[in-house]
C-alpha cells in the first residue's frame, strides 16, 4: 500500500482549552507538571490525576477525526484493527507493534474466559473498537460482537471491511440493547470526558453478571513516577485522566462496580510488554 501521508501533529493554543474539575469531587486540581496550553493536575481531594486545562470538546473531535491519528499511531501501514495509541510508524510487512496488537487481543480473550470461568458466548461490547482487530477476533471466538468508536476512520473500516457492528459515536449516544454478558474497554477510559458518566452508561448496558474488562496507562507505573514530563504516555491532548489502581477502584465504586482483578505484569499476554499500562477487570456491584 502507498505510505499514507501524515499530517503534521497540529498546535494547541489556549483558545483550544478549558479548565475541568476532578469528575469525583467537583473541585478544581493541583498543578503536577505544566505543559502550556495544558496542565497536568492532582485532586487535592482524592488524589485523580487529570488534564485541565484540556482541549475543548469541538477540538478533540477535530484530532480523533484526523486520519493521522490512526495512520501514524501503532498501526503504522499495517491498518486492520484496534485502538491506536501512539508509537513508531511501520510499513513493512512484519510489523513489531501488529504482533504485539494481535498479543494483547488474544491474551485478553483468553483472560476473558479465565474470569467466567467458561468458553466465549454470549454478547460482547467494545467501547473504543478502533479499527475493529479485537471485535473482529471476539465475533471468530465465538461472541456476538458490537462496538462503539469515536473515530470515523476507525469506524468505517471495522464497518466496510470487517462487517462489524460499530457505531460511530460517543457511548451515551449508540443504541444499544442493555445485558451485554462483556463489556470492554481497551485504552479508552483514559480518553472520555467524565470517566464516572463513562463507568455508569457502561453499568446500565452490563448484565448483572456481567464482566468489564479495560485496559489503561497508569500513573503509578515505574515510567510515570521515573520519566515525569518525559513519560511517553503523558500525551495531554489526548490522555486527559490518569488513574492509579486505587482511583480505579474508586471511580468504578461510584459507578456501580467492584475492580475485581488488576494485571499490572508486562509479562502477562493481556497486558505484554506494556512497563506503564494495566488490565483491569470489574464486577457489578449487586443493587
Ligand atoms: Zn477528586
Amino acid at each position: 500500500m502507498a505510505a499514507p501521508v501524515t499530517p503534521p501533529p497540529p498546535t494547541w493554543t489556549a483558545e483550544d482549552t478549558e479548565e475541568v474539575d476532578c469528575c469525583l469531587c467537583g473541585v478544581r486540581g493541583r498543578l503536577v507538571h505544566d505543559l502550556a496550553p495544558f496542565g497536568v493536575v492532582r485532586c487535592p481531594s482524592c488524589g485523580l490525576v487529570f488534564v485541565s486545562p484540556r482541549l475543548r470538546p469541538e477540538a478533540l473531535q477535530r484530532l480523533y477525526d484526523d486520519v493521522g491519528y490512526f495512520e501514524g499511531g501503532v498501526y503504522g501501514g499495517a491498518v486492520d484493527g484496534g485502538s491506536a495509541d501512539g508509537g513508531a510508524q511501520e510499513t513493512g510487512r512484519f510489523d513489531p507493534a501488529m504482533v504485539l496488537q494481535r498479543t494483547w487481543t488474544a491474551g485478553r480473550l483468553a483472560l476473558l474466559d479465565r474470569v467466567r470461568g467458561r468458553a466465549a458466548g454470549g454478547r460482547l461490547l467494545e467501547v473504543g473498537a478502533g479499527y475493529g482487530l479485537f471485535l473482529d477476533a471476539a465475533r471468530r471466538a465465538g461472541w456476538t460482537a458490537s462496538g462503539v468508536e469515536l473515530s470515523r476512520t476507525g469506524a468505517q473500516h471495522a464497518v466496510d471491511a470487517l462487517g462489524l457492528d460499530v457505531f460511530c459515536g460517543q457511548l451515551a449516544d449508540a443504541p444499544l440493547t442493555p445485558g451485554f454478558d462483556v463489556v470492554c474497554a481497551w485504552d479508552t477510559v483514559e480518553h472520555v470526558p467524565d470517566p464516572l458518566d463513562f463507568w455508569r452508561t457502561a453499568r446500565s448496558l452490563v448484565a448483572e453478571d456481567g464482566v468489564v474488562l479495560f485496559s489503561t496507562p497508569y500513573v503509578s507505573s515505574l515510567p510515570a513516577r521515573l520519566l515525569g514530563t518525559r513519560w511517553w504516555t503523558l500525551k495531554p491532548a489526548e490522555h486527559i485522566w490518569h488513574f492509579t489502581p486505587r482511583t480505579h477502584a474508586m471511580v468504578l465504586a461510584r459507578a456501580g462496580f467492584a475492580l475485581t482483578q488488576v494485571v499490572r505484569s508486562p509479562l502477562a499476554p493481556s497486558n505484554a510488554g506494556r512497563l506503564d499500562s494495566l488490565v483491569g477487570v470489574a464486577r457489578p456491584i449487586p443493587v
